[in-house]
């Protein structure tokens, strides 16, 4: 099983701007930035799949495991438990938003088993934090939670129970939609096998992929199982810190509709109109990859302070920022309209320059024509 990267997915290959670091955040020892691409040897171990669970864009993914066939084999089999040692390659492959997918698409609680993994490791730490926020969020619209008691997991373990491990892993293995979906961890890592560092860049290919808006399957899959979970009575508004997965923004008065943040929003929540006269935004195509904040150069992009549980049972567009748009009397071409100005920003930055030569013509002339007098000459 190897790690693959897609260049055109990463938001740091969609604009120099991006500061994105979630990647590197989670495995710093085996990610690194290059070059303002993320940047990995292959032979990192099962820690190495947490970047494919908390990349916002789905850069990241593993050759043998998917997590959308995942996904559904899952809910196909009967076994509630999630653990490396059964049917994932490590817990951390699988983002929040699936943790809250599966949880809500299952009938019976779902169990993740944490019970191999080091309590003082960051990965540990990592998914601990990604199923409290699943958790989190489930329960502001609905009472299904994940467990996730290691300790009892362990003790399971310890007692061992080989044959019903055994013959349950044997089902789900036997379960015909799998199609490889399933690995052992030793399989995992045994079979990361390169040493060197890979090496990306950005080619015609890439740049033509990253035109492309792109909605990861994480977010298809929670809005298939939002559809299948009941409304709830009163939506509640979640702190926006604790929600890594989306969010709610809004524009101030600074923004120069300069139309770069809709332009490279990689998933088409931010949109503009024919004219460019309004910024739109849909929450529920935001993956909060904060692309469009570090791009905004008068930092004119918010995150709202609360995340709206309505949004994920009656998602809307709303109109961020609404502009004046004018045709430039110069070139013909439509400008942003602030007030007074005939002219858009570039002709009117080319008659400064053009009114600055001139006046420099003017006075190196007189500069020339005063020398002449001084020596003399007629
Ligand atoms: S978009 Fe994904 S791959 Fe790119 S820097 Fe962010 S987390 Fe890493
Ligand atoms: S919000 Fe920022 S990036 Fe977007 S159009 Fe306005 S100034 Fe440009
Ligand atoms: S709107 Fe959301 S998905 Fe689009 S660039 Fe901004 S944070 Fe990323």
């Amino acid at each position: 099983m190897k790690l693959h990267f897609d260049v055109a997915s990463c938001v740091r290959a969609v604009s120099k701007f991006s500061q994105c670091t979630k990647c590197v955040d989670v495995c710093p020892e085996s990610i690194q930035i290059v070059e303002h691409l993320p940047n990995f040897a292959l032979s990192t171990g099962v820690e190495a799949s947490a970047c494919v669970g908390v990349c916002p864009t789905e850069a990241f993914s593993l050759s043998d495991f998917s997590t959308t066939e995942f996904f559904f084999s899952f809910l196909e089999s009967k076994i509630r438990l999630i653990s490396p040692k059964i049917n994932v390659p490590c817990i951390s492959v699988l983002s929040v938003e699936h943790l809250i997918s599966l949880a809500l698409v299952s009938e019976e609680t779902i169990t993740v088993d944490l019970s191999s993994y080091d309590e003082t490791s960051l990965l540990f730490e990592h998914i601990e934090k990604s199923i409290e926020e699943a958790n989190f969020v489930l329960s502001s619209f609905s009472g299904k939670q994940l467990d996730s008691n290691y300790v009892a997991q362990k003790n399971e373990t310890e007692n061992n129970e080989p044959k019903k491990e055994t013959t349950s892993r044997r089902s789900f293995l036997g379960n015909a939609s799998l199609k490889g979906a399933v690995k052992h961890k030793k399989a995992f890592d045994d079979a990361v096998d390169a040493d060197e560092m890979q090496k990306f860049e950005i080619d015609v290919s890439v740049i033509e992929k990253i035109k492309d808006k792109q909605l990861p399957n994480k977010r298809k899959i929670l809005f298939t199982a939002l559809k299948r979970a009941g409304v709830p009575d009163v939506y509640e508004v979640l702190p926006e810190e604790e929600v890594s997965f989306t969010s709610q923004k809004f524009i101030d008065e600074s923004c120069t509709n300069c139309q770069i943040c809709h332009r490279i929003c990689p998933t088409g929540a931010l949109s503009s109109n024919g004219k460019f006269s309004l910024i739109h935004f849909d929450a529920m195509l935001c993956v909060k990859c904060r692309l469009c904040h570090d791009a905004c150069e008068p930092d004119s992009i918010h995150l709202q302070s609360g995340f709206e549980i309505k949004e994920f049972f009656e998602p809307a567009q709303r109109t961020l920022a609404t502009f004046n748009i004018k045709r430039c009397n110069e070139c013909g071409n439509n400008f942003t309209y602030t007030g007074g100005e005939q002219a858009c920003p570039r002709c009117m930055v080319e008659e400064e320059e053009a009114m600055s030569l001139h006046n420099n013509a003017v006075w190196m002339k007189e500069i020339s024509n005063n020398e002449d007098v001084d020596k003399g000459e007629p």
